[in-house]
């Protein structure tokens, strides 16, 4: 029997260019991976995506079994996350005319992000599949992570936020099951919504352990090289160009480091990009300009030269609720700084794969940032153990855990409908 997944992945698409834009980052990853490892396995996904461009085509094919869908649900035109829920229930009637039309039943739902799992939840019930979903974020824990207090009081009352905030807790308390990639964000979402262990389940982000692979020291060099980087201690930062990433803070940490190391910040769009600007301002405020470098977004397929040839990377992000860029670095056999935030202290243990920063000040970053670049002991110590620690996040591994989540509640939502019969 062929497994069908209808996926959603509204307000993003998953073959969007990557850390351009804020919106493009680790979810397209996660949903482009994650299918491609669904259809490898056999199952048969369906990626539905708002359209944005008016020349995207009805259906791509993006690999074995798995198809993109663009529906038309709103003004044709790129939008932010907060200017789109008044288009979701559009975007749901263009799903269910899809279904209908291509007569595909789907065996399951799984939606990603809340706007999505908005989308996804009446489809869910209309066809009587189970319906997995995903935050990726979690506007009150991003929230906590900022200073707010967790509980509701703190919550705005009204606008994008507060129909944000209220229809997280709607959703978690209502699919049958969440998707978390670390025990800590498990932990947060029961305590924060009185969810029921088995309603939650941890399954990591993955990792293409082909793609990101480590190489032997002359190829650092190379690398080093091609990148035009010469012996200056270089760092280096990636992703989206978004206030939770920490850049300013990466900034100050710069400046107060011994070591006069450069830092590259991956990311953006260099030709007219106000963040990028803003970036550019702080730099020369801080008296570091000559040393900071913005070559924008890059594609990841040329992402692991990048995390060759630098000294380390940086990822001092307020929040991460997983943290890609730590675990591709890692594959790399880079040596990771990275904040003690969120998903981060579960992929980067403190001395032994990177070094953990647990205070939000430049100080602390600087000070872990010169003893890596002047210690090469403990480099080499920690890009040895790099790669090894990460080998549980191969796709192939977190591809079988949500296939055996897929199974476990269909045969579960089976019994229930057999039990009801009677
Ligand atoms: N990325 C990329 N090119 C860029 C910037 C980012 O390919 O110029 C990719 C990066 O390889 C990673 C993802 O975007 O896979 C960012 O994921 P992460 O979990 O680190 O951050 P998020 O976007 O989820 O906050």
């Amino acid at each position: 029997m062929c497994f069908r997944v209808a996926m959603f992945s509204l307000h993003t698409s998953p073959i969007a260019q990557l850390g351009r834009t804020r919106d493009a980052g680790g979810m397209n990853v996660y949903i482009r991976e994650l299918s491609r490892e669904l259809g490898r396995g056999g199952m048969y996904v369906d990626i539905f995506t708002r359209r944005s461009r008016p020349d995207t085509p009805d259906i791509q094919q993006l690999s074995e079994r798995v198809r993109l869908i663009t529906v038309t649900a709103g003004p044709i035109e790129p939008l932010p996350p907060s200017a789109l829920h008044s288009y979701v229930a559009e975007f749901t009637c263009r799903v269910a005319r899809f279904a209908e039309r291509n007569a595909h039943p789907y065996n399951l739902v799984h939606s990603h992000y809340w706007l999505s799992a908005a989308a996804a939840a009446p489809l869910a019930r209309a066809w009587d599949t189970p319906h997995v979903t995903m935050f990726h974020t979690v506007e009150r824990l991003k929230g906590q992570q900022q200073g707010l207090p967790l509980e509701s009081a703190s919550a705005p009352k009204d606008g994008p936020t507060a129909i944000r905030i209220e229809s997280e807790g709607r959703i978690a308390t209502s699919a049958d099951c969440v998707i978390v990639s670390t025990e800590v964000e498990g932990e947060q979402l029961r305590r924060l919504y009185g969810l029921a262990p088995s309603h939650t389940r941890v399954i990591p982000c993955g990792v293409d352990l082909d793609a990101f692979t480590p190489i032997s020291p002359a190829r650092r060099d190379q690398a080093r090289r091609a990148l035009g980087l010469g012996a200056t201690p270089t760092l280096l930062f990636v992703g989206r160009l978004d206030p939770i990433k920490g850049i300013d803070l990466l900034l100050e940490s710069v400046a107060a480091l011994r070591t006069p190391a450069r830092l590259l910040v991956v990311g953006g769009d260099p030709a007219g990009d106000p963040e990028v600007e803003r970036l550019r301002a702080r730099a020369a405020e801080l008296g570091i300009a000559e040393r900071v470098r913005f070559p924008g977004a890059v594609p990841q397929r040329d992402l692991p030269t990048y995390y060759h040839a630098v000294d380390a990377v940086v990822v001092s992000s307020r929040y991460e609720s997983f943290g890609l860029v730590a675990v591709e670095a890692l594959a790399c056999g880079a040596p990771v700084v990275a904040s003690a935030a969120g998903g981060l202290p579960s992929i980067v243990r403190d001395g032994e794969n990177g070094l953990l920063v647990r205070w939000r000040c430049p100080r602390a970053f600087a000070e872990q940032i010169d003893w890596l670049l002047s210690d090469d002991t403990l480099r080499e110590r920690l890009r040895a153990n790099a790669r090894p620690s990460i080998e549980q996040f191969d796709w192939r591994r977190i591809g079988d855990r949500v296939r055996d989540l897929y199974q476990e509640l269909t045969t579960e939502s089976a019994r229930i409908v057999a039990c009801s019969c009677f």
